[in-house]
């Protein structure tokens, strides 16, 4: 830590071995963030922003979410006593609003789709002076998000690949930072779609950045259109494997890990967990996946036990 800068908000999660049988390959390593307390790795990114806003005389934050982005700038900002405003989209749950509302944040619901949310947002937050935190472009969120790298490399584990859902790309930009800034740049990352998520896979066979028409997997928080520019320039630098999964593979990855490890995480999260078993073959070569467990707060009991249900 730099001299005078503020303790993380985030924490440093378990490092567990995958239970046995879970996946097709013997050792399988799990960073659990989803354990964080916004309940995904968002924090780790967010809270940075956020702590730098507040260093820099920030009064107030602004974040257009519709999920663990704004829970996790809500909980940072409170944590620092800055008022905070968080945007959804009108397509957004109840059950995520009043999450995001009980830690004191004053939510607005604008725009159909989250593009249309962070339009809105972003305005606001210039307009009142506020500091906008983006949900997965910036380059304090990257460097919050790899944090979690620095913490698996200072365990001493020898992970040969990290696996990671893919939304915006922010997560994936901070993991592959992270593998640079510990001297792991050899490290592949296989980076995980859902079907109708998949805008880093699509980018990739086309060669150039590309805007999804619409999103129609029910992994909402893998829901970017368009990942960052950052993130599509380390998976055409980085030793990089996209992959995509179905809804239906993710889901069903995520009732194994919660009968297996007794922790829920969201489809976003799922995809991550499926691939080692959808893609064994394509991923053979690998003996120590590093999977990591992003979380998220879109689950509940009612969800997983839906998912359980033949479709
Ligand atoms: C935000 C999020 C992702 C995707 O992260 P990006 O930085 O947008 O790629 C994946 N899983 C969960 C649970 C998330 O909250």
């Amino acid at each position: 830590m730099a001299a005078g800068a503020a303790a993380a908000l985030h924490l440093n999660t378990p490092l567990l071995r995958a239970a046995p049988g879970l996946f097709p390959q013997p050792e399988v390593w799990l960073k659990m963030d989803a354990l964080q307390p916004c309940g995904s790795f968002k924090l780790r990114g967010v809270g940075r922003l956020v702590q730098q806003a507040a260093a820099d005389g920030a009064r107030e934050i602004v974040c257009a979410s519709g999920g663990n982005a704004g829970f996790a700038a809500a909980f940072a900002a409170r944590s620092l006593a800055l008022p905070v405003t968080i945007v959804l989209p009108e397509t957004s749950s109840a059950a995520v609003a009043d999450k995001i509302a009980a830690h004191g944040a004053s939510v607005l619901r604008h725009g159909a789709v989250w593009d249309e949310a962070h339009q809105f947002a972003s305005a606001l937050a210039e307009q009142r002076g506020a500091a906008y935190v983006h949900p997965f472009d910036h380059p304090l969120l990257w460097e919050g998000h790899a944090t979690l790298i620095d913490e698996v490399c200072a365990a001493g584990l020898d992970f040969d690949c990290v696996v990671t859902a893919v939304g915006g790309g922010g997560l994936f930009a901070g993991i592959v930072d992270g593998l640079r800034r510990n001297g792991r740049a050899e490290v592949p990352v296989v980076a995980v779609e859902t079907l109708g998520a998949e805008s880093l896979h699509q980018s990739l066979n086309a060669g150039e950045l590309i805007t999804l028409p619409a999103i129609t997997s029910i992994a909402t928080s893998l829901g970017a259109r368009r990942v960052a520019q950052a993130a599509f320039e380390r998976a055409r630098s980085h030793p990089t494997i996209s992959l995509t999964v179905s809804d239906a593979e993710a889901t069903a990855a995520c009732v194994r890990f919660a009968d297996a490890h007794r922790v829920m995480v969201e489809p976003a999260c799922g995809a991550a967990l499926a691939a080692l078993t959808v893609h064994e073959a394509a991923l053979a070569r690998f003996q120590r996946p590093l999977i990591e467990v992003c979380g998220g707060i879109a689950v509940s009991l009612a969800s997983l036990s839906n998912w359980t249900m033949p479709a």
